[in-house]
């Protein structure tokens, strides 16, 4: 790879203002492809997914899916957009062997949904709009594979095998129009957008939006301009960045190798990058077609799509609680500062700590599980929180146990990490390991005056008034115990025993 000269980031910015465009593509989680009735399931044999119509055969005609449609029209009520009484498809006229039809089926200058905004939160709870140009549908091509390349790319490779079952799956495009006035927080702006865009696209339940399966991917567009300036300068797009700290260092590497460019005296190609992920370095793609060669035109096999505005405003009403507002109101109703519910949300704890007050425990216990002692178990075993092999209404029952005075947090914890390793639910770990806190009086009364017993020395410094020292007769309670007792109590019952007064 040839060394690309950057300017440090704080001299880009220094000098120039950067300008963003981004284009996030989302596969839809419909059944069936967007044209015909073919399955989109992941994962089957290569090709087992076709038909005429996807092929491109000569006679097919596509049929629009309808779940595909009303998908589109909920992201852009969602996006604030307004929804077109009647538009249509178009052909988008290239050659590429991933496309059998040698044309991509989208749509051209009728998009369903344009002129909106998503109003995203920055980490220090700043509110950032972008504003939305357009979305509109379109379908996803085949999948090609490189054989012989050391890269996985075509250069090198000795052949290439293609699959079909992707050509066809629906994709809604979304645009955005150019982000200005970010200036130094612009990587960070791309990121929260798509963070954002992602969980409202979960949440209207249209896509899993999983963008390390590729169902949902970002083209960052990104140009500079000097301060104090309006026109444009040169840009270039990244394309399919996928992960959300991908679309944060595209941005700002291609933000540090425009400035050294236009700084050296130079001039920026308009060309598509790619991004390489071991060293979030960007390389020139190709030279970026103009839109004119794509020869769109609107096509002749489909009829337009006519919303009507009942049905969208039937849409609009059933629309869930956007995430931002959501992860507010959680906020407020959880009493967490905006630095905690970014962590928890960070975390990806959310859902997780709703669903474990929905089975009852209350919030702050949740979050405590959630946040403390599973999120280090998460960690330590690599994997994410609802990865973790414990439920929502288990923890629930184990923030009942503490609750109810059956646990404390040390035994809590253990019943956590038998449920992790598979031993059954909280009780039947409880059950099974003999873990009860000893609250038997008569049980934790021996158990004391053993403890006094054998330790006679501190036991008279403590009736001489060196209280401190009673930590030592507690150890040694629950020791014995096995940690089984509840040390407050423990405490209380030698001093009592002692004769000695805490004040
Ligand atoms: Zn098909």
């Amino acid at each position: 790879m040839t060394v690309t000269e950057l300017l440090s980031y704080d001299a880009a910015l220094a000098a120039y203002d950067p300008v963003m465009g981004l284009e996030v593509h989302v596969e839809l989680g419909t059944k069936t492809k967007m044209f015909c009735g073919c399955s989109t399931e992941l994962g089957a044999d290569a090709n087992s997914q076709t038909c005429p119509t996807c092929l491109g055969l000569p006679g097919s005609l596509p049929v629009v899916n309808a779940i595909g449609v009303e998908s589109a029209v909920k992201i852009g009520l969602a996006l604030n957009c307004e929804i077109a009484e009647w538009c249509r498809f178009a052909r988008k006229n290239y050659f590429y062997p991933d496309m059998p039809k040698n044309f991509q089926t989208s749509q051209y200058d009728e998009p369903i949904a344009f002129n909106g905004y998503l109003d995203v939160q920055l980490e220090d709870g700043e509110i950032f709009r972008v504003e939305i140009e357009r979305a509109h549908m379109e379908e996803d091509t085949g999948k090609s594979t490189h054989i012989g390349g050391a890269t996985g790319r075509i250069h090198g490779a000795s052949h290439s095998l293609l699959d079909y079952n992707r050509a066809g799956i629906p994709l809604i495009e979304i645009v955005t129009k150019p982000i200005e006035g970010a200036g130094e927080r612009a990587p960070e702006v791309a990121k929260a957008y798509v963070a954002e865009l992602r969980e409202l696209i979960r949440a209207l339940g249209v896509s899993e939006a999983r963008m390390d399966k590729g169902q949902m991917r970002c083209d960052v567009n990104l140009s500079l301009r000097p301060h104090g300036t309006t026109v444009f300068g040169t840009r270039s797009e990244t394309k399919n960045v996928n992960s959300l700290r991908s679309v944060e260092r595209a941005a700002r590497f291609e933000i540090q190798r425009h400035a050294a460019v236009l700084q050296s005296g130079g001039t920026i190609v308009q060309e598509t990058r790619h991004f390489h992920e071991d060293d979030g370095s960007t390389t020139s793609g190709r030279i970026k077609d103009n839109a004119e060669d794509y020869r769109y035109f609107p096509e002749p096999d489909l009829v337009p799509v006519a919303p009507s505005r009942a049905w969208v405003e039937e849409l609009r009403a059933g629309l869930p609680e956007l995430p931002r507002v959501r992860r507010n109101r959680l906020r407020e109703e959880w009493g967490v500062s905006e630095h905690d519910m970014q962590s928890i949300l960070n975390a990806g704890a959310v859902d997780l700590i709703v669903a474990t007050t929905d089975a009852g425990a209350p919030a702050d216990q949740a979050r405590k599980w959630w946040m403390g002692e599973l999120a280090r178990s998460a960690n330590e075993a690599g994997v994410s929180l609802d990865e973790l092999a414990i439920t929502p209404a288990q923890v629930a029952r184990v923030s009942a146990l503490v609750a109810s005075g059956d646990l404390n947090d040390k035994l809590a914890r253990q019943v956590i990490e038998g449920v992790l390793a598979g031993e059954g639910d909280p009780d039947e770990v409880v059950e099974k390991r003999g873990l009860k806190v000893v609250s038997d009086e008569g049980a934790l009364g021996t158990a004391v005056d053993e403890a006094i017993a054998s330790n006679a020395a501190i036991a008279d410094k403590i009736r001489g008034g060196k209280v401190a020292a009673v930590g030592a007769l507690v150890g040694a309670v629950m020791k014995a115990t096995r940690g089984q007792a509840d040390a407050a109590r423990v405490k209380e019952l030698i001093l009592e025993r002692l004769g000695v007064s805490e004040g």
